[in-house]
């Protein structure tokens, strides 16, 4: 009897199912049989409507193109995270996917502070992004190059196959996507069934295991008992294989993030008369903050708050206070969220993904990123029927990592923000326990910026760049550059910011908004 996986089950018909069941269909093609369950009666969780800019590399893997997709999932581009109120001035600042350029050996962020009294604030004078973000640009030109040349030719489909991992990734791509979460499951849904994944609508009501304790197979309602070799348990929040079959412990991570709760609202927007954001916005409120997705025709939006400083209620009233007049007649729904993850991802021959495995608020948008490194890392150690140890210790390992490494970047969101004025904030300050590693790298940020030796090594996303600019924009920065710098010439470093403000500007006059963009390209279709 062969030894080779044949047959895989994944259970659940969220964002998580149908992003692993079209991604390893197109890995494994015929060779390997999908089935998915999802339940007609549990609804998805419904958000996650912003990514990553590591997603472009997902779309491209399965060889779609922006045309081929983004109408249908209301798809629009994200080029940056704007931050508002987040410290204590409550002046806001952008976290681009940009990276900081480098002159003479030092990153431009540290000329920054050596030349602050001459130029913009950091993230106007280091980044192009911040000045199209408010002018609404497209990351595309009308006829479709993206503004950033560098990228140009290396992200397109036939390329995807000879960097898949985004752990190697030696590049950054410029924008990542906004899209309604049920429209891309629906058409993730359509695109693997068309290519051979067999669907299942059922609830799964019951667990079998084989003396080994592996999984056997899963009793649905109606469709009797379902077998597999592998089992990917994509059922959200409740982890109802991983957890309440196998019993994997799960770490909550309370201690370090305080919010645990979300009130989501769709909002209807004039996309026409309002244009559209091309960027996710973070406000930052009394007890949490609030996400605002701009869809090609409506928002989504949500208050991420801690129920220990707030009510639902009091939290909807506050919420809705900040929407405005948009907010009457739309519903708020209410998401307990269960922050922390798995002590491992993969235990015997059960893999989480999505919701089931982790989650740590939505900040920064990870949730996908983490569906997408959780299967390509599954490719990456695919095992037999014996699920060899050393292969799941090492996903686990590597699942790991990132996500504590994604934890302790969000945790610096709050205890490094200058905010101070309401019991949740200052318990930001004196609540939340850092680990022995972010306490250590938190005092050398005071000195000198992030930089590529002095961030978290592990693969977690996030490159230092982004802690810089964080940190920049929370209000905890060095009072001055570099000691070094002031041994050196400027003129390299002058130039460069002088260069970035030319081309700022030529952007801002040639490339098209969002919506002309976008709406050209449904037009085109
Ligand atoms: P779900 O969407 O909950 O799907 C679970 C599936 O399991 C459903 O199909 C259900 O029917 C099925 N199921 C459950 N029980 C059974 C059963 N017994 N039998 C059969 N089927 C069953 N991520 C981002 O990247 N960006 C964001 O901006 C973002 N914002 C978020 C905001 C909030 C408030 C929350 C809570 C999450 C957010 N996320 C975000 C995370 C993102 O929503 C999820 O990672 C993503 O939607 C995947 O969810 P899922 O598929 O794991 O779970």
């Amino acid at each position: 009897m062969s030894n080779k996986v044949s047959n895989i089950t994944i259970v659940g018909g969220g964002t998580a199912g149908w992003m692993t069941a079209s991604y390893l269909n197109k890995v494994f093609g015929q060779n390997v049989d999908i089935t998915l369950v999802e339940s007609p009666n549990i609804s998805t969780v419904g958000v996650g409507e912003a990514t990553f800019s590591t997603i472009k590399l997902f779309f491209d893997f399965l060889e779609l193109e922006e045309h081929d997709w983004m109408p249908h999932c209301n798809g629009s581009y994200k080029m940056a995270i704007k931050f508002v109120d987040w410290n204590a001035e409550k002046k806001h600042f952008y976290h681009p996917f940009q990276r900081y350029e480098i002159v003479d050996g030092f990153h431009i962020g540290e000329w920054w502070l050596k030349h602050k009294d001459q130029l913009d604030a950091f993230d106007y004078s280091s980044f192009m992004v911040s000045a199209l973000c408010d002018n609404k640009r497209a990351p595309r030109f009308l006829d479709g190059r993206v503004f950033d040349t560098k990228v140009q030719d290396l992200f397109t489909p036939d390329r995807a196959f000879k960097k898949n991992m985004l752990a190697d990734l030696k590049i950054q791509y410029p924008y990542a996507y906004h899209f309604n979460a049920a429209l891309l499951a629906n058409f993730l849904r359509e695109l693997a069934i068309g290519k051979g994944v067999r669907h299942i609508a059922d609830d799964v009501v019951g667990v079998s295991q084989a003396e080994n304790g592996f999984i056997s197979g899963i009793t649905t309602k109606e469709h009797g008992e379902i077998e597999g070799d592998l089992f990917i348990d994509c059922t959200g929040f409740k982890g109802m294989l991983i957890n309440k079959v196998l019993n994997e412990q799960f770490i909550p991570f309370a201690e370090s993030l305080l919010c645990d709760t979300a009130l989501a609202m769709q909002v209807p927007r004039d996309i026409e008369k309002d244009g559209m954001n091309p960027f996710t916005s973070a406000t930052a409120l009394s007890s949490g903050w609030v996400w605002n997705i701009p869809l090609y025709g409506r928002d989504g939006t949500g208050y991420v708050f801690s129920s220990a400083f707030i009510t639902p209620e009091e939290a909807e009233k506050e919420f809705r206070k900040h929407v405005g007049k948009a907010s009457d007649n739309c519903n708020a729904s209410l998401i307990k969220m269960r922050i922390g993850r798995n002590h491992n991802a993969w235990v015997k021959n059960c893999v989480a993904i999505g919701l089931a495995n982790a989650f740590v608020e939505p900040l920064e948008s990870t949730g996908i990123f983490f569906i997408q490194q959780g299967i390509e890392e599954l490719v990456a150690n695919f095992p037999d029927k014996q699920c060899s140890p050393e292969l799941q210790k090492r996903y686990n390992k590597t699942i790991g990592e990132c996500i504590d490494g994604v934890r302790d970047f969000l945790t610096l969101h709050y205890c490094a923000s200058s905010r101070y004025d309401t019991p949740f904030w200052k318990a930001t300050k004196h609540d939340l326990k850092l680990s022995d590693d972010l306490k250590e790298r938190q005092a050398e940020w005071k000195v000198r910026l992030p930089n590529p030796r002095n961030i978290n090594p592990n693969y977690h996303g996030f490159e230092s760049y982004s802690y810089a600019v964080m940190l920049q924009g929370l209000g905890y920065s060095p009072e001055n550059c570099l000691p070094v710098l002031q041994h050196m010439d400027s003129t390299r470093a002058l130039e460069a910011f002088r260069r970035i403000r030319e081309r700022t500007n030529e952007l801002i006059r040639t490339l098209p908004s969002q919506y002309e963009y976008l709406t050209s390209v449904r037009v085109g279709q």
